[in-house]
């Protein structure tokens, strides 16, 4: 188990985060529980900017869909970042937080015409546009609001990373942007050339996430930069930017080794000037989409242990409070996940035991085989690495209101999501006439 940021134990034998005993935050505010140390947040947010910003004069963008609420797209702005939204709600969310539009990007494979027009009624900073009927769709709108709209085009590089390796090839059969090697992006580039209402200003492409293998970031600029020039060559337009999408890996669980951004950035940095400078390009205004590695770790969630059951010999399941409700990873792609009991952080494992869930799913497991101290129904169990892609994918699967968020530092803990209670899920249930007549019928004729 790895406490990161300004988790520590403390006098108590609990496990303090931000200065806050973390056994009183589930008593204050109950469980489960997310708490964001916004120390580290806004480190990782720092890390970027002097990574790149500062010293390649790159431009670093939060991707939102990580974890994204008004407190949040407010401390992202404060370091000094952009925002990357994929919706009209992470986009609303910016707006309402006040977020300056032209440094918002809007990204995703099928947005509405309505998010469209919202986004150029917000006036964002960018659109990267993902396919062909979208760029028609946003020429069209454009063009009606009387305006011209800078984009982005997304691209298929046919590189494509995971945690511990990358694929050159292949990769063609992905839902997102315009494949550069059978011609579709050249094809898209050039009608995007032609359209009077949209402005091209670069090209995207997204290799991945969880990546620990920095080789595939230089491969994907390498390949990207090919692009750029073999565009200048047949139709004499010069990119001015490339956006590298986000991807860099983090610590879930015993083996993951995260490469530090500052290697990122320079991997990265050197890949596209080098490439540039071979073909004789100026070096474009690069651009990063950073999102779990600066959420991820910064997260933790808390729940409270209930029933425990022994089947001896086959596997002892701990039920605690939340699950797949408030954290889907784990039954969506087995993500792995450690954790701690945080009102006795100084007992040492004794037993291999699973973390069970409360929803009515044999898949809602968090935790499979952990070693933990013996835990009891009360206990607080704290799962680690939980900022990220928690609750932007929480649900309210068997009607479970989503937990509360709080922002901790030095020892301040302020609610920055309000926890879910039963009105909240009725909110937007109608019930028909005809129905309501017949349960007052019902009612009466008892
Ligand atoms: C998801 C995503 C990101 C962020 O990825 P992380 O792995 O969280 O860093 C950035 N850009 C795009 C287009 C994405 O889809």
């Amino acid at each position: 188990m790895k406490l990161q940021g300004t988790m520590q134990v403390n006098q108590k034998n609990h496990l303090e985060i931000g200065g806050c005993d973390t056994v009183e935050l589930a008593r204050e505010f109950g469980t489960p529980l997310y708490v964001i140390d916004e120390t580290l947040f806004r480190q990782n947010c720092r890390a970027y900017y002097q990574a790149f910003t500062e010293s390649y004069g790159a431009t670093v963008i939060y991707a939102s869909k990580t974890l994204s609420n008004l407190a949040v797209c407010s401390m992202v702005e404060q370091e000094g970042l952009g925002l990357d939204v994929v919706s009209g709600g992470e986009l609303y969310t910016a707006a309402k937080a006040r977020f300056p539009m032209e440094r918002v990007y809007f990204h995703g494979n099928n947005k509405s015409p309505e998010e469209l027009r919202m986004a150029l009624e917000y006036k964002v900073g960018r659109i990267v546009v993902d396919n062909r009927y979208e760029l028609e769709t946003l020429n069209n709108l454009a063009g009606e609001m009387g305006v011209k709209v800078n984009i982005l085009l997304r691209l298929s590089p046919g590189v494509e990373a995971h945690t511990h390796e990358y694929i050159k090839t292949g990769q063609i059969d992905s839902k997102f942007g315009l494949v550069i090697e059978n011609g579709m992006a050249m094809a898209g580039v050039k009608r995007a050339l032609q359209l009077p209402h949209v402005q091209l200003t670069g090209f995207h492409c997204h290799i991945g996430s969880q990546i620990f293998e920095l080789q595939s970031y230089a491969h994907a600029a390498e390949v990207m930069m090919g692009f750029v020039h073999n565009v200048y060559r047949e139709t004499g337009f010069v990119a001015e930017e490339l956006n590298m999408g986000g991807g860099l890996g983090i610590y879930y669980y015993q083996g993951d080794r995260p490469r530090p951004v500052k290697e990122y950035a320079d991997v990265l940095m050197t890949a596209v000037k080098n490439t540039a400078a071979a073909l004789d390009l100026p070096v474009p205004k690069v651009i990063v989409e950073p999102g779990r590695s600066i959420a991820g770790p910064a997260g933790i969630t808390l729940y409270t242990v209930g029933a425990i059951k022994d089947i001896p010999g086959i596997r002892k399941y701990v039920a605690v409070d939340g699950g797949m409700g408030d954290n889907p990873r784990p039954a969506l792609y087995q993500s792995k996940y450690e954790a701690c009991v945080a009102n006795r952080m100084h007992e040492q494992p004794v037993e291999k035991v699973s973390i069970a869930g409360k929803c009515c799913e044999s898949g809602d497991m968090l935790i499979r085989d952990i070693a933990l101290p013996s835990l009891q129904p009360g206990d607080i169990l704290a799962v680690l690495g939980t900022g990220a892609y928690n609750y932007s994918m929480s649900m309210n699967y068997n009607r479970l209101p989503r937990p509360a968020m709080i922002l901790v530092n030095n020892g301040r803990a302020d609610l920055i999501v309000r926890r879910e209670d039963y009105c909240d899920l009725i909110r937007n249930d109608v019930m028909p006439d005809r129905l309501r007549s017949n349960l007052v019928k019902l009612a009466s004729s008892r």
